[in-house]
């Protein structure tokens, strides 16, 4: 039997990796710092954790007696999140740097690290026809201030882990991933997920008005997380050394997502414009020709298909806030409520 520990547990993309894991026959360790009772997504049938991993005892408490580390686990959000917390964010390299020397003192046989597309040079994304970012557009680096330069020091400490050290490491650059069981409000949202939220508020509280941050003509690709699963497991069980990109070649504005998200909701919202809201890069799509070219394969979730159902899910979870906060009006805000798969 695989034994696997899974970092960021809690979160989006490592609560549905410890599904599938758990369905594949897989025994699991999911560990993240937050509370259990914030966790997105909590599975009976694996070894929850909560350890804060920026601590390096607490990494080798959390690889002892496994053999394959996913290390997801980072302190993220959105655009609005990593532009106001670039010191936050590089102190994820803590827990990137201990759990990769707790793998190597364990005796861990494979180790995934999750990096980003914000490693990419900011001067190969000021065009919103971006025509896809190729894995060596990485440098020379000109990464994306605080998270994108944590994430490519982290892909670097991994190949040199694996160089000096023989830990095998695999290493993912996702571009921006959405689906259920992932953040909608609160700050640290991504824009598929606040765009939802803010169209789902006219139904709910009668906003007729969505505020769209920069001119919506920025463009960029979104991944359904079904396809970003598929794309961890068969990167990490690959012969691939090097950061190979993770993410959906169908690029789109910001105005058509919102389109797409209205066509949906069957209504229409007027739209108002911040230019001084945080957009990051003008134009950013992933160029998917290495990940073809060695696994035979690329995510392709159409958008509409995969926002569809991750609109449902955030209705859902409004409306049970909704209800929550009627009766509790003291009580502000997203209502987490752990979903228990067994
Ligand atoms: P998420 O915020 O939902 O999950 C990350 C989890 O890590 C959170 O539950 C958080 O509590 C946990 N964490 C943070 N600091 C920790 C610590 N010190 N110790 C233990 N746990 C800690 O984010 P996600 O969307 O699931 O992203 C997972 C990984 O994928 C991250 O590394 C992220 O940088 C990367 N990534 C995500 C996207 C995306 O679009 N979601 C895009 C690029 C890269």
């Amino acid at each position: 039997m695989k034994k696997a520990v899974v970092t960021g547990a809690g979160g989006f993309i490592g609560g549905h990796l410890v599904t599938e894991l758990i369905k594949r026959g897989y025994l699991v360790r999911a560990v993240d710092k937050k509370p259990l009772t914030q966790w997105y997504q909590v599975s009976e049938k694996s070894d929850n954790l909560v350890l804060d991993l920026n601590i390096r005892e607490n990494c080798y408490r959390a690889v002892n007696g496994y053999n394959e580390v996913f290390n997801l686990a980072a302190d993220m959000g959105g655009m609005g999140f990593i532009e106001t917390h670039k010191a936050d964010c590089m102190l994820s390299v803590l827990i990137n740097t201990h759990m990769l020397m707790a793998s190597r003192d364990c005796g861990i046989d494979r180790y995934f690290y999750s990096s980003s597309a914000c490693v990419y040079n900011g001067d190969k994304q000021t065009d919103p026809d971006n025509p896809g970012l190729k894995e060596s557009d990485a440098y020379p680096a000109l990464a994306e201030d605080g998270y994108g330069w944590e994430k490519l020091f982290s892909e670097r400490m991994c190949r040199h882990f694996m160089e000096d050290y023989g830990l095998t490491t695999r290493v993912a650059r996702f571009h921006n991933v959405y689906g259920p069981f992932g953040t909608y409000d609160g700050g640290r949202e991504k824009a598929p997920a606040a765009i939802c939220r803010k169209v789902i508020d006219r139904e709910l509280y009668g906003k007729d008005e969505i505020v769209i941050w920069g001119d919506g003509h920025q463009t960029r690709s979104f991944m359904y997380i079904d396809d970003c699963i598929k794309g961890i497991l068969d990167i990490m069980y690959s012969e691939i050394e090097e950061p190979l990109n993770l993410g959906s070649s169908e690029m789109v504005s910001i105005n058509q997502l919102v389109d797409i998200v209205e066509d949906i909701a069957g209504h229409r919202l007027n739209r108002k414009y911040d230019p001084d809201a945080p957009k990051g890069v003008r134009g950013r799509n992933s160029d998917n020709t290495l990940i073809r070219e060695y696994l035979g394969w690329e995510p392709s979730i159409p958008l509409k298909a995969g926002l569809q159902k991750t609109y449902i899910w955030i209705r859902e979870q409004m409306i049970r806030d909704k209800e929550i906060m009627e009766k509790n009006p003291r009580k502000h805000g997203h209502n987490y409520k752990s979903v228990f798969n067994d």
